[in-house]
């Protein structure tokens, strides 16, 4: 009943809804495209999805053939939901004009009169002729290109000195093909795409943005880092609890059979065996309950890189902690089992009930 309130309440609001998903590749909101998205970002030396300007328009670095095949609107869709679900988030990158009839990215410039719009203009030198005080278009003479002073008719080269055959330059203007002039032209955007033509007034000028993936994504991606790293972290996690921690152990079962264990904890001749399995298959789970049963004095624990969320029920059939490394508090979870159940502790338990 709660539930539903929050989500209508949720729904109806402008409020965005942030989908919480369980960091799990096999989660049904996630499909193979974002998962293969996320994985791309993840390997790319920055850690980044980077938006650059090609000659094609918008693409993003490592996905142009992702763009060029399904086009830049799927893919911004495919980055949208990436972006709900709290996986990647945007960070500040560049503007840039669109059209804004058809959204087209590579739009083009012109400059145009103010007056008539007409896009043919030139580019008018200013010079004044300081002997006889004429200020105004520089008139070049067709055939010879020499200047000449249209007041005085003089022929005057450019120079800093102030003398009857030289003249300064002090300024330009634009001067479209129908006489108007004008110091500052206006811009004209024009679209190469469905031939519109605007202006900054009506442009649609928007950022564009890289991405970087979210402390989310980054858990979920953990399932293909090497488990070493979490083998590594739990090993000091028990140093610190008083466990002397071995790595790739082999123990003697009853069996006679020699077991080798990724990594162990033992305290008070007490010992703790911990298995790993990247896919969370449950027969690896199976795997770890028959060294437990072979091994005097042990209990076990198993370390899901994976996420599967089945394993938790099986665990308490066999009497083995399940530890879900995909979720954000596996460490405080993993530390509190250990700590209920320190051998030390259980030990005492043991010689009352003897
Ligand atoms: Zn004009
Ligand atoms: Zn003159
Ligand atoms: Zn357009």
């Amino acid at each position: 009943m709660l539930s539903t309130l929050y989500l209508l309440t949720h729904l109806i609001k402008i409020q965005p809804v942030t989908i919480d998903i369980p960091v799990n590749l096999s989660n049904p909101l996630l499909n193979d495209e974002e998962v293969q998205l996320l994985s791309t970002i993840h390997a790319s030396e920055d850690k980044k999805l980077s938006v650059y300007f090609g000659i094609r328009g918008i693409v993003y670095l490592n996905q142009e053939e992702n763009i060029y095949k399904n086009g830049l609107d799927y893919f911004e869709e495919l980055l949208k939901g990436l972006e709900k679900k709290g996986l990647i988030e945007k960070t500040d990158s560049s503007f840039n004009i669109f059209c804004p009839n058809c959204n087209y990215p590579n739009v083009y410039s012109r400059y145009s009169c103010p007056t008539c719009k007409s896009m043919n203009l030139k580019q008018v030198q200013i010079i004044q002729h300081s002997h006889c005080g004429y200020i105004g278009p520089k008139i070049t003479l067709p055939d010879t290109k020499q200047v000449q002073c249209p007041k005085c008719n003089t022929i005057i080269t450019e120079s800093q000195e102030l003398t009857r055959e030289t003249y300064q330059r002090v300024g330009f203007h634009f001067e479209c093909v129908n006489n108007h002039r004008f110091s500052r032209p206006d811009i004209t955007h024009l679209c190469p795409a469905c031939e519109a033509r605007f202006d900054y007034k009506e442009s649609n000028y928007r950022p564009l943005y890289d991405y970087t993936l979210t402390e989310k994504a980054y858990q979920l991606l953990r399932q293909d880092k090497d488990i070493d790293s979490f083998l590594i972290d739990i090993s000091s996690m028990l140093t610190q609890l008083g466990y002397q921690a071995v790595h790739e152990d082999k123990i003697i079962g009853f069996s006679s059979s020699e077991h080798t264990i990724p990594l162990t904890g033992t305290k008070n001749e007490k010992v703790t065996l911990f298995g790993v399995s990247i896919t969370g298959d449950k027969d690896d789970l199976i795997q770890l309950l028959g060294k437990k049963m072979d091994i005097e004095n042990s209990s076990a624990v198993f370390l899901d890189a994976y996420g599967n969320k089945e394993l938790a029920s099986l665990g308490q059939v066999y009497n083995i902690m399940i530890v879900d490394l995909t979720a954000p508090t596996w460490q405080n979870k993993l530390k509190q089992w250990l700590t209920e159940n320190d051998p030390a502790r259980r030990n005492v338990m043991i010689r009352r009930t003897k």
